[in-house]
């Protein structure tokens, strides 16, 4: 299950790079290979203790491991260990962040902006919001109820008021919600999840940017996990039109370490307008010696960050480029449609109920009983049995008061109701789904006889 033969590759790599720096003195690292190879095989021992996140059975969290080539690039930078703070601690490794982030860029079809990786989306989201607050710093920050709870969190940090929206029942924000606040004067800036965490929906973007002609606010984007589903060719028609949008938004932030076939550590923050580079201006003593080039310590918040991770997603997008169209749209499709026949089979079966037609890859449904707390219930039991039987899933809680009008007849006794919940998020989950679906079969009927 796992390919070794990468391992001779990276060797080759290898050989390749110590060539560049072989005008120096020999030197040779002093290494005990025998305790090496003992601690080594003591952590490998250690990491089987984890859900099998690589394999298309696991169907759970947004979790995978990064596509080898990432991982062959990572594991090649780090005999230089670049880092890209400054040009100084990472020159090649800078170059190679600076034009991967224009390719996430025009992948939104911006050309003129200002970006950089992160260590992740909420340190992303985080550098978005307070570029907010230095435009606006006596207003408020607003996203949907279903948005992730980052930015909650991020407007506490930020010593910035935060409100929640509350969403229709597609767990989309709610237009007429976002108005009654909007109306009140005190917004700065709304954000459009693009892809919420919990059920993968989106907010309307289109009609949110429409708001802008009766109130000023900015409009930023948290497309941490849907953002580069704008590659991909069967979307919906509303998920097309909001995606289609999102060129006329303030600030953008995606994860290349979710959905960008990376490992973790590897975020994006991108800016509409270059101009606000002038809030990170800062004078360190220590750096920014060696060039008067753009040092992307230049435009971060985080000082010291991993150039390996601009390396890795550089070597992805050079194998993988984001056209539409390409094999990594393709890949990314197949997660959609897996996604679809999933929901489309749970909702033709009368021992299921189903909340939403996914947006993206992202499945949510429940056994179906007569009463909230039995379907909880039913869920949890159903998530333990089919862990059992190697198919992981997740559970989620999701608010009652978004199921009114689909789920009739069920009594509703408790404020949120336990559901499963399915990321499908590796290609493979498409040609899968026939024996994901056996397991989940096998496991309803010793559950819940089939009704006829
Ligand atoms: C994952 C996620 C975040 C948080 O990003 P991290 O990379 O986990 O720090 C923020 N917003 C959305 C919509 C996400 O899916």
């Amino acid at each position: 299950m796992f390919d070794s033969k990468s391992i001779s590759i990276l060797n080759n790599a290898l050989n390749h790079l110590e060539k560049g720096f072989s005008g120096l003195p020999d030197f040779e690292l002093i290494l005990n290979t025998e305790s090496l190879n003992e601690t080594l095989i003591e952590v490998a021992e250690r990491l089987k203790d984890n859900f099998p996140y690589f394999h298309p059975l696991y169907a759970g969290q947004m979790l995978k491991p990064p596509h080898p080539i990432a991982r062959l690039a990572y594991m090649l930078a780090l005999w230089i260990n670049p880092n890209n703070h400054a040009l100084d601690g990472g020159r090649a490794s800078s170059a190679m962040e600076k034009e991967a982030v224009v390719n996430i860029a025009a992948m939104f079809g911006w050309d003129k902006f200002l970006g950089h990786l992160t260590s992740g989306g909420t340190m992303a989201n985080l550098e978005a919001l307070w570029i907010s607050k230095k435009l606006h710093p006596e207003k408020m920050v607003v996203a949907s109820e279903q948005a992730h709870y980052t930015h909650n969190r991020i407007s506490e940090v930020l010593k910035l008021d935060f409100e929640s929206v509350p969403c229709d029942y597609q767990a989309r924000m709610d237009l007429e919600g976002l108005e009654r606040i909007l109306k009140t004067g005190k917004v700065g800036t709304v954000v459009a999840t693009l892809g919420t965490t919990g059920v993968g929906s989106l907010d309307p973007l289109p009609e949110i940017l429409e708001l802008r002609k009766k109130y000023e606010f900015r409009v930023h984007v948290d497309s941490a996990y849907g953002g580069y589903f704008t590659l991909v060719d069967n979307l919906n028609e509303y998920c097309r039109e909001v995606y289609d949008a999102i060129t006329h938004v303030d600030s953008i932030v995606i994860d290349p370490h979710k959905h960008g076939l990376q490992p973790y550590g590897c975020g994006c923050v991108l800016f509409n307008d270059p101009d606000v580079g002038r809030f990170y201006k800062h004078d360190s003593p220590y750096t920014y010696f060696s060039s008067s080039d753009l040092h992307l310590g230049e435009i971060s918040l985080e000082c010291s960050r991993a150039g390996a991770s601009a390396v890795a997603l550089w070597a992805t997008q050079r194998l993988y480029p984001m056209n539409k169209g390409g094999e990594f749209a393709s890949n990314l499709a197949k997660s959609r449609s897996a996604a679809l026949d999933l929901y489309n089979r749970l909702k033709c079966d009368s021992r299921f109920l189903t909340i939403l037609e996914p947006d993206l890859d992202i499945v949510v449904w429940a056994p179906k009983a007569e009463k909230i707390s039995q379907i909880s219930q039913l869920s949890q039991e159903m998530f333990d049995l089919c862990a059992e039987h190697d198919l992981h899933l997740a559970v989620f809680n999701y608010p009652t008061n978004l199921l009114e009008g689909l789920w009739r007849n069920i009594v509703v006794d408790q404020n949120t109701v336990t559901c499963l919940r399915s990321c499908l998020i590796k290609p493979e989950h498409q040609d899968w789904m026939d024996q994901i679906w056996q397991i989940m079969d096998k496991v309803i009927d010793s559950m819940i006889p089939r009704s006829s």
